[in-house]
C-alpha cells in the first residue's frame, strides 16, 4: 500500500458513493413531500458536510494543499481505510435499499411515509448515518494530512450532531408512540453503544 493507492481508494470510494445514490435521488424527486423540517438550517449543514467529505479532500488530492498539515503515510492506516471504505459502501447501498421511497436528502417526510424498523433498521435507528461515519473515518485513515483527513469526521459530525435530534422529533411528530417505542429498543448508530 502506497499513499497514491490510498488516495485512489478514496477517489474510487467517493465516486461509487455518488453513483449508488443517483437512482435514489432521481426517484425521490418524483415522490411528493408531506412535511419538511429541513429549511436553511439543514441546507447549511449539508454544505458543511459536503465541504468536509468532498471539497477539502478533493482539493488535497489534486493540489497537495495544505502541505504544512502532511504527516508520513502509514500503510497499516491505508489498509484500515480500505476496509472502512468497503464497509461504508456496502452499508450505504443496503440502507438505501431498505429505506426505499422514505429517503430524502433534507429532513422531509414523504406522501405515504412508512416507518422502517426492520432489517438494519431493527439494529439501529440511523444505519445510513453509520455508513457516513464509516466513510468519514475511511477518509481520515486514507489521507495522510491532518486537515484533509479530519475534515471528514468534523464536517460529517457537524451535520450528524446538529441534525439527528431534529430528525427524531420529525419522526415523533409523524409516527408518535410507534417511533417512541422504536427509540426505546434501538440505539442511534452503533448497536448497544450509541
Ligand atoms: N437517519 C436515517 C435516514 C436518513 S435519510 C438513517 O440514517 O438511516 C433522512 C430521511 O429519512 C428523513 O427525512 C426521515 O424522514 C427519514 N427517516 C429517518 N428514519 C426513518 C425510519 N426509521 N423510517 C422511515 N423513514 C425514516
Amino acid at each position: 500500500m502506497t499513499q497514491t493507492i490510498a488516495e485512489t481508494i478514496w477517489v474510487i470510494g467517493v465516486v461509487s458513493w455518488f453513483i449508488l445514490r443517483l437512482p435514489h435521488q432521481r426517484r425521490s424527486r418524483k415522490t411528493p413531500v408531506a412535511r419538511s423540517a429541513g429549511g436553511w438550517h439543514d441546507r447549511i449543514l449539508l454544505a458543511i458536510s459536503l465541504t468536509g467529505l468532498g471539497i477539502i479532500p478533493f482539493l488535497y488530492i489534486f493540489t497537495g494543499e495544505p502541505r504544512f498539515a502532511d504527516y508520513a503515510f502509514q500503510p497499516a492506516l491505508g489498509f484500515l481505510g480500505l476496509l472502512l471504505m468497503i464497509g461504508a459502501l456496502v452499508l450505504f447501498h443496503l440502507t438505501h435499499k431498505q429505506l426505499g421511497r422514505n429517503w430524502s436528502v433534507t429532513l422531509d417526510t414523504r406522501k405515504s411515509h412508512k416507518l422502517v424498523d426492520t432489517g438494519l433498521y431493527a439494529q439501529v435507528r440511523h444505519p445510513m448515518y453509520s455508513a457516513f461515519w464509516l466513510l468519514a473515518l475511511a477518509q481520515a485513515a486514507l489521507l495522510p494530512n491532518w486537515i484533509a483527513g479530519l475534515a471528514g469526521p468534523v464536517g460529517w459530525g457537524t451535520l450528524f450532531f446538529l441534525r439527528v435530534g431534529r430528525e427524531e422529533r420529525l419522526m415523533i411528530e409523524t409516527f408518535g408512540d410507534e417511533y417512541r417505542r422504536y427509540m426505546e429498543r434501538t440505539k442511534r448508530v452503533v448497536p448497544w453503544v450509541y
